[in-house]
């Protein structure tokens, strides 16, 4: 990064006046600020015109590249014709087009939709739905709900409740709901042969738990496949299958967190068309606007649906909202998102790609330093360790992660380690070329940030 001129410009200004997400200010003493002017398929173009390749899609959110000439161009007609509108008692053609084009790529029997404006937002409706759901059939007394360990839904409280991301959630913990924790089927420092019984492990765990709890557990919620914030931690669509099924035994919700993993991250439209299932609710946003605008919808069963229809008097229907429910624009880039989609094999085309990704870090495969190159789809993980045998992990005082993100700012690649793990993440318009330089400045970065002492 060059610092003469406009990018120190920006900064300066940027740091006089805001506060960033999930940060310690502090850090920007000595860590810079990239100033982004420009975006174009995988590239960011910062103030001096330094460019930088997007190896994160901007928080998991861009899904074709930015400034994509079509959705663009819908977005921007739409804001000619028609911004926004209430959605209460209102509605528009963009809204009723999306809501009917999810309800045919989602898995078989989600055929409602009800739209919010962000992931946590999502989250918090159908933790909102499942409950209510069970009053409105009179089960008082189901108020629990359960969650994996390591998982992560979003961070307003009601969804920092059902997460496990320790260092966000931590200091929150008086304010919280106490969800019942059970443990999560990665496979992480277990051996290939033994997984299938780690995942028979953690589903006796959570029969457990259900039998336990009979008759007070509301939902059980998860993040299909890939437990993305939490550093990328891959299960097998098993579990999936398995807990489909537990859920049905003792009647409880099942509900797909698909926000990170939806709209082919994982190699399928849907992470959950893996195990075959249909959740009781599914949330759904990053993608789904292509990156665009923050827009989000939860997908639920026509039966659930019918539990809040009824007369007003009866008070059984589901009063939440939200400013932007439903928004124009947003819908807009949707369903532009949904024609990318289908104008070009793109899932098909991803199985080509996430092969490059993993030769193209294949001189890891032996390094002394990473103890795992994991992959789903889209996704694809490296996990640095302090000893490579024993997997004995990093401490995060160390912050090796953020030696690596500097290291790719310097190099002209936007990484964002989670703790001590490396991943790609990128927009599926990434070519072989891009994710070569992509790679080689991960490796180097993994190299730099495990040679010795880090202060
Ligand atoms: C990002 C994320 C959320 C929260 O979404 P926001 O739009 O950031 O509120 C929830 N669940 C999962 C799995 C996520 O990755």
């Amino acid at each position: 990064m060059n610092f003469n001129s406009d990018n120190q410009t920006l900064q300066d200004r940027d740091l006089a006046v805001l506060w960033h997400p999930t940060t310690q200010m502090k850090d920007h003493e000595n860590m810079p600020l990239l100033p982004v002017r420009k975006g174009e398929g995988v590239w960011l173009e910062d103030m001096d015109g330094g460019r930088y390749i997007d190896a994160i899609s901007s928080w998991w959110v861009n899904l074709f590249g930015h400034a994509h000439p079509l959705i663009s161009q819908r977005v921007a007609e739409q804001a000619r014709q028609l911004e926004h509108v209430i959605l209460a008692g209102v509605t528009h053609p963009g809204a009723v087009e999306l809501a009917e084009r999810l309800v045919e790529i989602t898995p078989p029997g989600l055929d409602r939709v009800f739209y919010a404006d962000s992931g946590s937002s999502a989250v918090e409706i159908s933790l909102k739905m499942s409950f209510h759901y069970w009053m409105n059939q009179g089960e008082s007394e189901r108020k629990r709900f359960v969650t994996l360990r390591n998982s992560y839904h979003g961070e307003t409280l009601g969804t920092l409740s059902v997460g496990d991301a320790g260092l966000f959630k931590k200091v929150y913990e008086p304010l919280l709901l106490e969800p019942l924790m059970v443990d999560a089927p990665d496979g992480f420092g277990v051996p290939e042969a033994a997984r299938e019984e780690r995942v028979r492990l953690c589903l006796e765990e959570m029969d457990h738990v259900m039998r336990s709890h009979q008759g007070q557990i509301c939902a059980v919620i998860v993040e299909p496949l890939v437990q993305c914030a939490g550093g990328m931690r891959m299960y097998p669509p098993g579990y999936l299958a398995g807990l489909r099924k537990l859920c049905d035994q003792h009647s409880v919700h099942l509900i797909a967190d698909e926000i990170a993993v939806g709209f082919g991250r994982t190699g399928t439209l849907f992470a959950c068309e893996q195990a075959a299932i249909t959740p009781d609710f599914m949330c759904l946003s990053k993608g789904l606007t292509g990156g665009y605008l923050p827009m989000s919808a939860v997908m639920t069963r026509e039966e659930v649906y019918q539990a809040f229809y009824a007369d007003y008097t009866s008070l059984k229907g589901f009063l939440h909202s939200h400013s932007y429910t439903g928004n124009a624009l947003a819908c807009a880039a949707a369903l532009a998102t949904l024609d990318v989609f289908e104008h070009e094999p793109w899932l098909q085309r991803n199985q080509q790609t996430a092969r490059w990704m993993r030769e193209a870090v294949a001189d890891l495969d032996e390094h002394p330093h990473v103890g795992e190159i994991r992959q789903c789809g889209m996704i694809l993980a490296m996990e640095m360790v302090a000893d490579r045998e024993k997997l004995k992990p990093y401490d995060w005082r160390e912050r090796r992660g953020q030696v690596v993100y500097r290291h790719g700012l310097e190099n002209g690649v936007l990484l964002r380690p989670i703790g001590n793990v490396v991943y790609f993440m990128p927009p599926y318009v990434i070519n072989q070329d891009e994710i070569g330089q992509m790679a080689a400045v991960a490796i180097a970065g993994i190299d730099r940030a495990t040679s010795g002492r880090v202060s």
